[in-house]
């Protein structure tokens, strides 16, 4: 029968499926992978358990269990796959590993084969779907979640080496499987397993938390519409350049980019037409950009520029170039619109500016007057 302690193990891996099951629920874009890491856990607990409560008396444990257990490494792989990518991008590699593992033991156990074939064939399948997977994943993993997905990565991989071990040393020496009393109930495989199985509970609990988190930053920095920083961060971008300018006293240029008779584009065409064409200038302010220049959405149809390191030329040859391109790059107007110009009003930092506020004040005032001034044209703070 099985012990105190196994079961008490097992309950805990019980907690992890319930754990994933109820994320799952609350979860919507999480319901599947959390589904299949909740089966994943269920399997491998189911696995062991009905190892354990086996008799013992064969030198391996019970085909179902070996079943189960398999099972549950494929669904633990199936969970990543469409956690990373959205969908399943390997599918092919799953129906061959976990599909043709899963066939492998059934063909031993009806063939009658040696146990020492059994388990040499069970241990090699996880090997491959462990170490196949992790080599799959490897690459998405690092991209998105850099050293954390690596750390989520041990797990497997080591246990994935270690499952390989056990099927070196057992085609060497096959005795060592006739003195053991079916494998499973044994701790020196159990506990790895059951240390592998939790480290990849914790570790992707962490990768779940961290993807949720990089997004909400991400919500809470950018403007929804175009995807440009938002006022607030812009705001911060601001004050931390003051701060430099104000210790190193390299200029500082800041440009308000204004639509001129944006209001056409929406009276003509409509809302969601207005809403593309803002889209487009985004694109284009941020593709002009240089590395160290930021680009915010302000307000509206309302853009402003901070361009650190950079001093009235610098500032006016850039925005040259940049009036330049928005008048060669058109965006797609509904018909009668004509051509879409910009007012744009720039200052860069004098020894007068008490504080950003005033920079800022200062462009935008440029930005009214080249509006006054006619429109279409970059009028530089005085
Ligand atoms: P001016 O040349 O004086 O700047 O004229 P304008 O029409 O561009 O400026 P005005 O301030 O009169 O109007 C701005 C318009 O921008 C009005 C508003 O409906 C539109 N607008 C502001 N935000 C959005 C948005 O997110 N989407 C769309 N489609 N329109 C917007
Ligand atoms: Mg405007
Ligand atoms: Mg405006």
């Amino acid at each position: 029968m099985a012990s105190d302690l196994t079961i008490l193990l097992l309950a805990q891996f019980a907690l992890y499926g319930l754990g994933w099951l109820l994320l799952g629920a609350l979860l919507r874009e999480l319901r599947v992978p959390a589904w299949l890491w909740a089966a994943y856990s269920v399997m491998q607990a189911t696995g062991m358990f009905v190892a354990a409560a086996s008799d013992g008396s064969g030198p391996l444990p019970p085909p179902e269990a070996l079943f189960v257990s398999l099972a549950g490494y494929a669904s633990a792989s199936l969970g990543v796959d469409l956690y990373l990518h959205g969908r399943l991008r390997f599918k092919t590699v799953w129906v061959v590993l976990a599909g043709g593992g899963l066939l492998l033991q059934v063909a031993l156990h009806l063939s009658g084969a040696p146990a020492i074939a059994r388990a040499v064939g069970f241990n090699a399948a996880i090997a491959a779907l462990l170490l196949i997977s992790q080599a799959l994943f490897y690459t998405p993993m690092r991209r998105e979640f850099g050293r954390l997905g690596l750390l989520a990565q041990l797990p497997g991989l080591v246990f994935g080496a270690f499952v390989l071990l056990r099927c070196v040393v057992l085609l060497m020496d096959p005795s060592r499987l006739e003195s053991s009393r079916g494998f499973m109930a044994e701790l020196p495989i159990v506990l790895p397993a059951l240390l592998a199985g939790g480290l990849f509970h914790f570790t992707f609990a962490g990768l779940v938390i961290s993807r949720f988190v990089g997004r909400l930053r991400h919500v809470a920095r950018h403007d929804a519409l175009t995807g440009l920083l938002n006022r607030g961060t812009m705001e911060e971008a601001l004050n931390a350049e003051w701060l430099r300018y104000l210790r190193q006293r390299t200029p500082l240029s800041v440009a308000f980019v204004d639509v001129d008779h944006f209001k056409r584009i929406n009276d003509t065409g409509g809302h969601e037409s207005g809403d593309q064409v803002l889209r487009q200038i985004a694109a284009l302010l941020g593709r002009h950009a240089r590395g160290t220049d930021r680009v915010a959405r302000w307000g509206g149809e309302e853009f402003l520029l901070l361009m650190p390191h950079t001093d009235a030329a610098g500032a006016q040859t850039a925005l040259q170039r940049l009036q330049g391109e928005l008048r060669d790059t058109q965006p797609s107007l509904p018909p009668g619109c004509g051509t879409l110009t910009f007012s744009i009003g720039v200052a860069t930092t004098s020894a007068s500016d008490l504080s950003v506020d005033v920079l800022v004040a200062r462009a935008d005032a440029a930005m009214y007057a080249a509006k006054q001034a006619g429109r279409n044209r970059i009028v530089a703070a005085g």
